[in-house]
């Protein structure tokens, strides 16, 4: 047994503010340190830069064809209609992007992180709802006053025609998908329930599609009608291949099934699945899967959990905290039981890195990816600090193998303890600094709870960290 003493890797200050921070007794090390699997080749990535660069132009060129097709006018009827045409183009283009952003291609994926895509389809949605209702009200108003009707006469006459009708019904599919993502509604609504609503989406998207290729701006011109069908089927086609083709493929190709479960500390467990031709997923330490065990009471949904250790010997593993029914039931899944596993999703990875040393900042089961990469990310001793968070002690999972792969790697490991609403907070940019003295030399991959996340977040900008530093995955979308 070695004492913490003569552990470079655990050096606690000894500081009355770090009474907290506990050595622990150092457990009996591995025979073999941990094997670190060749990094693969680079995957394609796309950065949230030219993805944003990407869908600006998009919506630049989707200006452009409103502006040729545009007769200027000032009668109020005229000015109604061409408003209500580029706003309903632009609603067009924005569903287009909502699709393609939850399409989940691998290249947009794993640069830009599925939590910020969700972020970005969550906020962005809104706004194609705003267009959308913009849209009805503009062209209403137009006709209106080209008619000289009231807007409810209007409203009525235009439903005769299939082309409005199928754009109403498109747009209050739209408002439903959009009202169940509202935060007071969702909190209320299973997952399940939520998921099988936004798949109204494509129908709503389907119909809109039909009604902008027979409106003026499509119909009157055929090489912008070529062009919006163009876009609509690739994006479509890309739906169908990474949300469909790709994750049955992957199922027959690799028949993962599992192997092992087993406990990590209270309501935590690992398991470990068996499968073949696995290091053609290419996943990386950091990412996740959505899995869906093919057991009674778990195989209706899909689940997303990172990768606690790096792919190997045709072996992924996933360690979970039980916080919901599904993941209460996982503790009781058996070997044997098979499980389809979609992905790797998720941009947590050592391709974010911009600096020599790195600090791994873990609050509570946030220490799974967090545990592949110390592991795996590149770095000689010194390099790399694992800072992890967790109420105490017997909340500490995976410490064993956090503890072997300090001490093989000459990496720094430091248990912040207590509870969250201890007057001294471990994660003040000045204890930060503390454990960390050239802090703003470190990129910093953060991952926990999302209070903790954010409120760490702040902590290491104003201890000095930039922002472009610190890369974080939030466990929930
Ligand atoms: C990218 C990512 C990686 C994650 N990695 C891990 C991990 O390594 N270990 C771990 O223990 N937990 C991880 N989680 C969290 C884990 O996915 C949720 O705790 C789990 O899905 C909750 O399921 P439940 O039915 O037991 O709980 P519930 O009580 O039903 O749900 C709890 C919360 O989890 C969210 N949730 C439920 N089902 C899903 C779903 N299918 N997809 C997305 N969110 C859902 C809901 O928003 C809900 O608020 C991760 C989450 C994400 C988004």
């Amino acid at each position: 047994m070695t004492s913490p003493a003569d552990t470079p890797t655990r050096s606690f200050p000894a500081h009355p503010l770090y009474s907290r921070i506990t050595p622990q007794a150092v457990p009996p090390r591995p025979t073999r340190a941990p094997r670190i699997p060749p990094a693969p080749a680079p995957p394609l990535r796309t950065s949230p830069r030219a993805l944003v660069t990407g869908l600006a132009a998009g919506g630049a060129l989707t200006v452009t064809l409103w502006l040729v097709q545009a007769e200027p006018s000032l009668r109020l009827d005229a000015l109604f209609a061409t408003l209500a045409h580029l706003s309903g183009l632009l609603a067009g283009y924005g569903i287009l992007t909502m699709l393609l952003l939850m399409a989940r291609v691998p290249a947009i994926e794993h640069g830009v992180g599925a939590d910020r895509l969700a972020r970005w389809h969550a906020l962005g949605g809104r706004y194609v709802l705003g267009l959308c209702f913009a849209h009805a009200a503009l062209a209403l108003c137009g006709y209106a006053a080209h008619t000289g009707t009231d807007i409810l006469t209007t409203t009525l006459d235009l439903m005769r025609y299939p082309g409005l009708a199928a754009a109403a019904a498109g747009t209050a599919l739209l408002t439903a998908v959009g009202a169940s993502s509202a935060r007071a509604v969702r909190r209320r609504v299973r997952h399940e329930t939520w998921r099988a609503l936004h798949l109204l989406t494509y129908l709503g998207a389907g119909l809109a599609f039909a009604h902008q290729l027979s409106g003026p701006d499509l119909a009157g011109g055929p090489l912008a009608a070529w062009l919006w069908t163009m876009l609509h089927s690739t994006v479509g086609v890309l739906l169908v291949w990474y949300r469909l083709v790709v994750p049955v493929r992957q199922a027959l190709r690799h028949s993962l099934r599992v192997i092992e479960v087993r406990t990590e500390g209270p309501g935590v467990v690992s398991v470990v699945m068996q499968g073949l031709g696995l290091d053609a997923l290419r996943a990386e330490p950091g990412q996740f899967f959505r899995w869906r065990f093919l057991h009674r009471r778990l195989w209706r949904t899909s689940l997303p959990f990172s990768l606690s250790a790096p792919v190997r010997d045709d072996t992924l593993r996933i360690t979970v905290k039980a916080c919901g029914d599904h993941t209460r039931r996982i503790r009781r899944l058996r070997p044997g039981v098979r499980v389809l596993a979609t992905g790797p999703f998720g941009a947590l990875t050592a391709h974010r890195r911009t600096r020599r040393k790195v600090l791994l900042l873990a609050g509570g089961v946030g220490i799974t990816p967090l545990r592949a990469l110390f592991e795996t990310l590149p770095g000689n001793p010194g390099d790399l600090t694992l800072l992890y968070r967790a109420g105490d002690a017997a909340q500490l999972v995976l410490r064993e193998e956090l503890e072997a792969i300090a001490d093989s790697r000459g990496a720094a490991l430091h248990y912040l303890l207590g509870p969250s609403d201890d007057p001294f907070d471990p994660l003040a940019p000045h204890a930060l600094r503390r454990l960390v003295p050239d802090l703003d030399e470190h990129d910093v991959y953060l991952c926990g709870p999302p209070g903790m996340s954010s409120a760490a977040a702040g902590a290491l900008k104003r201890a000095g960290v930039p922002g472009s530093h610190i890369h974080t995955e939030h466990f929930a979308f």
